[in-house]
């Protein structure tokens, strides 16, 4: 666990939760999730820690040897508490993931 936790493709801003192999499937499922408990609103930059809901996205990442491996990343909607700001709610924006896969 601890060497995968040092190929995610954003370490420091991802933590991993879980990993399950699948030998029958020769599959890697990791499980990923964001560090930060505060983030800021991506229209007022207002930070926020009100998590509105959760849902997951899976990416698919280059195999190992035979086994094909998927990040299962736990991403969070969070509720802006800037009452004059026109964005009620935000997914947390995780970039770096995005330009590693
Ligand atoms: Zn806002």
């Amino acid at each position: 666990m601890l060497v995968l936790s040092h190929l995610l493709p954003d370490s420091a801003n991802l933590k991993l939760e879980n990993c399950i192999l699948d030998e029958i499937k020769t599959q890697i499922n990791v499980i990923v999730s964001a560090i930060t408990r505060v983030v800021n609103c991506p229209v007022c930059n207002q930070p926020t820690h009100k998590i509105h809901s959760r849902y997951e996205r899976l990416l698919a990442d280059l195999p190992w040897a035979d086994y094909s491996i998927t990040l299962q990343l736990k991403v969070r909607k969070f509720f802006c508490i800037n009452k004059l700001c026109k964005r009620r709610i935000f997914t947390e924006r995780l970039t770096n993931v995005r330009d590693h896969l």
